[in-house]
């Protein structure tokens, strides 16, 4: 059922939590894929009910970033839900979720902030904002949906260690389901934003799995220390390429490592022709 108001689908959830049945909540800015699909499935394996929300969120882009040409494909997307058991698809207007366009800046609406430890690093310091947007977004989404459980996937792995934090600092009670990355046969971390590399570009873009599988060869045989590690990378990269960051953290609290160990994530993000494409890997999995 594709719905577009926010009245429309809190009455059917409350119909169901009437019924004692428990919802999960998807949240997606749509064109979806394989990797989408994969939280889909784990949702409705695991509850009763499935929203699959689609909602390009006008908050969470910078200015100069691609709203306007990201890809929409509700029509496709509704579909694949319908055939794969969510019950709802939730498709606000930004007007719906904002009211006009003047009401989007943080003078006039209210903003969830996480904290700036989580978010002046790795993609919060080139996005200044993005993480305020995505918060911000989530959390109404949790507040019309009231989900019992949520699914993120770990290709955000840095907006899924910032929602868990919101989660538990706003006593949120919904329950944060991680899910693993998906990957095309290539390696390459499927996205939505893959849809603007041509298959040139997209053999380029596999700088970021390989450079990601080699630091984890490289830890298994025994080298820990992160300077290192990070020169491995070098050999990977020319001048299709340019690399954002190639960074270290702890899994869980984001703290960055010098010396890494299997709770370490090694985060990229690099421009291939222009398309800003991120990936992680964790070290001891
Ligand atoms: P997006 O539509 O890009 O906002 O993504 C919606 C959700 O799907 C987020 O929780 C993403 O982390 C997740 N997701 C996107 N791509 C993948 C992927 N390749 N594997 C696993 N989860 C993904």
């Amino acid at each position: 059922m594709l719905l577009h108001k926010i009245s429309e689908v809190r009455e059917q959830v409350k119909e169901w939590k009437r019924q004692g049945l428990t919802v999960g909540l998807v949240p997606t800015m749509g064109a979806l894929h394989a990797g989408h699909l994969s939280l889909i499935k784990k949702a409705v394996e695991k509850c009763d009910r499935v929203v699959v929300s689609v909602f390009v969120n006008p908050i969470q882009f910078c200015p100069g970033e691609d709203l306007d040409k990201y890809p929409r494909t509700l029509e496709a997307d509704t579909k694949l839900c319908n055939d794969n058991g969510v019950s709802i698809v939730f498709a606000p207007t930004p007007n719906e979720m904002y009211g006009d366009g003047q009401m989007r800046t943080n003078d006039t609406l209210t903003y969830v902030i996480p904290p700036f430890f989580y978010v002046n690093t790795l993609c919060g310091k080139s996005r200044v904002g993005h993480f305020d947007g995505v918060c911000t977004v989530v959390n109404k989404l949790f507040n019309i949906v009231q989900p019992d459980y949520a699914f993120f996937g770990q290709k955000d792995a840095q907006q899924l260690i910032i929602i868990k934090k919101m989660v538990q600092d706003l006593n949120i009670p919904v329950e944060i389901v991680p899910c693993p990355i998906v990957r095309e046969e290539s390696g390459l971390a499927m996205s939505s934003r893959n849809k603007y590399l041509s298959e040139e570009d997209k053999k380029e873009a596999l700088v970021l799995s390989k450079i990601l599988n080699n630091i984890k060869t490289c830890y298994k045989k025994g080298i820990t220390n992160v300077e290192a590690l990070k020169e491995t990378a070098f050999q990977f990269l020319n001048s299709h390429h340019d690399l954002e960051y190639l960074e270290f953290h702890d899994a869980d609290n984001l703290e960055e490592k010098q010396i890494a160990d299997a709770n370490t994530r090694v985060f990229i993000a690099c421009k291939v022709a222009g398309v800003r494409l991120i990936d992680n890997i964790l070290l001891g999995e």
